[in-house]
């Protein structure tokens, strides 16, 4: 067998060459890899190239496309070539045995709101007896800046929030641990090339600026969310905890799984009409203490990345490495393809019945919620992201 062997079913084929930051033990210095079937590469010393020995991905990510591309075309040859397996065996370490870092520096976090469905669930289950899409969704997509700092690797356990929450039926807020712990399953995109303050980055200059993509869940305290968010948007609900997956798939990889967006109307004004389309064909999969719950479909999703870049910047607001914006919740038009409890449980009303025997409407302290993705990969068979998962802490004082 060789040194290389891709088990069938893979997420990590060689079509593929997502980017993650790893130690080959505990307490070992962090260093930039490649996944390889069930095998890391390490690329500084592989490589031998500075970039690589450093914690983070963004030194090479703010390299740019060019160089991008060259270091894949170098890997995949090497990945490819049976003669080259030798030289590889001395750079590769098992998946199993590392100890993975956040990949990303993340700079400025932003999150949208892109699905269709899942902002018309909202509007129901948030603000009952009014129109469900606010009068400008169709317009821009909606978004708003979040907390970079707590953006975490997956793996990291999320302590369950306190804050103020109010039921409908009760006066006043009390204060206490979120009754309404929620997930959101997300795509999320890196940026790697920074751009100028005062200057808008044109919708087909996206691949030019976006490194690649990871999974994102977006945990949010719905009792707290939905008391604070009228009129300035999602606060304390959200900026505890997101989770992102330890592998970036770089967007070169994702080739494949591009796709035409649906069809918008009314039809957006022009920066946000590109020539390029930037749909993806990404299965999502979100998974409760070991039942598959949902299978969010990405390429359902109204705004694409591209028209996320170009609103983001579209004022003047300029990029730097290590940006990462968020797609929203994904959630597609059948309810089995809902990305967060709140719609899968219809805000509570309809609990999950799990294969362990157990219901759920919200999270419970010790839940371990698992989300998965796949896509087309180029020259056939499919690609994976690895996996983003997350264990719910008790409350603070509360274990
Ligand atoms: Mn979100």
């Amino acid at each position: 067998m060789s040194a290389l062997f891709v088990p069938p079913g893979s997420d990590f084929p060689a079509a593929n060459l997502p980017y993650g930051v790893f130690s080959p033990g505990p307490g070992e210095r962090p260093r930039v890899g490649v996944a390889i079937g069930e095998q890391v590469l390490d690329l500084s010393s592989f490589l031998g190239d500075e970039v690589f020995s450093s914690p983070s991905l963004n030194a090479f990510m703010a390299e740019g496309p060019s160089r991008w591309t060259e270091v894949r075309r170098q890997l995949t040859a090497a990945v490819t070539d049976d003669r080259a397996t030798e030289e590889l065996a001395a750079h590769l370490h098992p998946l199993g045995s590392v100890v993975m870092h956040l990949p990303v520096e993340v700079a400025d976090y932003v999150d949208f709101y892109a699905s269709e469905q899942h902002a018309t669930n909202m509007g129901h289950l948030f603000r009952p007896g009014s129109e469900p899409l606010t009068p400008n969704w169709k317009h821009l997509p909606i978004g708003y800046h979040g907390r970079a700092g707590t953006v975490v690797v997956s793996g990291t356990p999320v302590r369950r929030p306190c804050g103020q929450r109010k039921g409908p039926a009760e006066p006043a807020p009390s204060f206490g641990p979120s009754a309404k712990l929620d997930i959101e399953a997300e795509v999320g995109f890196v940026v790697g090339v920074a751009s100028t303050q005062g200057e808008a980055v044109p919708i087909d200059s996206f691949a030019e600026h976006v490194f690649g993509v990871v999974l994102v869940n977006d945990w949010s305290a719905r009792d707290i969310h939905s008391f604070e968010y009228v009129p300035l948007g999602p606060f304390l609900g959200k900026s505890f905890a997101t989770s992102i997956s330890p592998w970036v798939v770089p967007l070169q990889a994702l080739e494949a799984a591009r796709r035409t967006p649906p069809a918008q109307d009314p039809r957006p004004l022009s920066y946000l009409r590109g020539r390029e389309e930037w749909a993806l064909e990404l299965t999502l999969e979100v998974e409760l203490n070991g039942t598959v719950v949902a299978r969010p479909p990405f390429s359902e999703m109204y705004w694409t990345a591209a028209q996320q870049l170009a609103h983001m910047t579209v004022n003047g607001a300029s990029l730097r490495t290590g940006d990462l914006f968020a797609s929203g919740t994904v959630s597609g038009a059948e309810a089995e393809g809902w990305g967060s409890f709140l719609e899968l449980s219809w805000n509570g009303s309809r609990p999950l019945h799990l294969d362990d025997g157990s219901e759920r409407t919200f999270l419970e302290d010790g839940d371990t919620v698992v989300l998965r993705a796949s896509a087309p990969a180029v020259g056939g068979g499919r690609l994976g992201f690895g996996e983003l998962s997350g264990t719910v802490l008790p409350a603070a004082g509360r274990s």
